[in-house]
């Protein structure tokens, strides 16, 4: 069986809680599409190759690091993500990935435009830029990372607005995605509404 649940939303959305929830519910493969572009990121700083180059030369050991996950690795993510020839390098490994046989889920900026037009269910997750920071700032801070609230604002409302605003795969919903505003919603709450969309598509499937 071929399924596959496209998320997209900005960042600290709950979008990858949401996907990673989704997918041991339905026993489906996940993948968490920004960390090939923070892999990328970290990978091009650090040996000097063209962004394109680390891209397309990315192996499980740059994935499984865990500084991937830090607020540097965020921003230099953003930035190799706007260039047309990355998002070509990791275009072919995320198409396989999503009709791989048992179902997957996959969670980013342009899954559901992009990435996955036909996947049969798409949601866009959003929540208040508020709402975001905190929680972003809460995961950071039992990460070790030391920045204030306040600059973790600040580095959100870059990194959303250079992601909107690129001319190549940019942040937007698809027109038939399902819209999840977690910013009052529990993730459990977000995950129930889900899930009842995805047995719905099941059962036509
Ligand atoms: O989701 P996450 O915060 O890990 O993504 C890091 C960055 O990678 C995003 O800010 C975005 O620029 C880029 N990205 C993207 N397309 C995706 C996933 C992530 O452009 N599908």
């Amino acid at each position: 069986m071929r399924f596959t649940v496209a998320i997209d939303g900005p960042a600290a959305s709950g979008k990858g809680t949401i996907a990673r929830a989704l997918a041991v519910r339905f026993g489906f493969a996940h993948l968490d599409t920004g960390l090939l572009y923070r892999a990328a990121g970290v990978k091009a700083a650090e040996s000097g190759m063209e962004p394109a180059e680390a891209a397309a030369s990315l192996g499980e050991a740059d994935l499984a690091r865990p500084d991937l996950r830090s607020g540097e690795a965020g921003e230099a993510a953003s930035r190799v993500a706007a260039l047309p020839a990355v998002r070509a390098a990791l275009l072919a490994f995320q198409r396989d990935f999503a009709r791989r046989e048992g179902g997957a889920v996959l969670d980013g900026r342009d899954i559901g435009t992009v990435i996955c037009p036909d996947a049969e269910v798409k949601l866009f997750v959003v929540a208040a830029p508020e709402e975001r920071a905190r929680r972003r700032h809460a995961e950071l801070s039992a990460g070790g990372d030391s920045r204030s609230l306040e600059e973790v604002a600040e580095d959100l409302r870059i990194r959303d607005a250079r992601d909107a605003a690129r001319a190549d795969a940019p942040l937007k919903a698809a027109p038939d995605a399902l819209l999840l505003d977690t910013t009052e919603m529990t993730i459990e709450a977000a995950v129930a509404e889900a899930a009842r969309w995805i047995n719905e598509q099941l059962r036509k499937a």
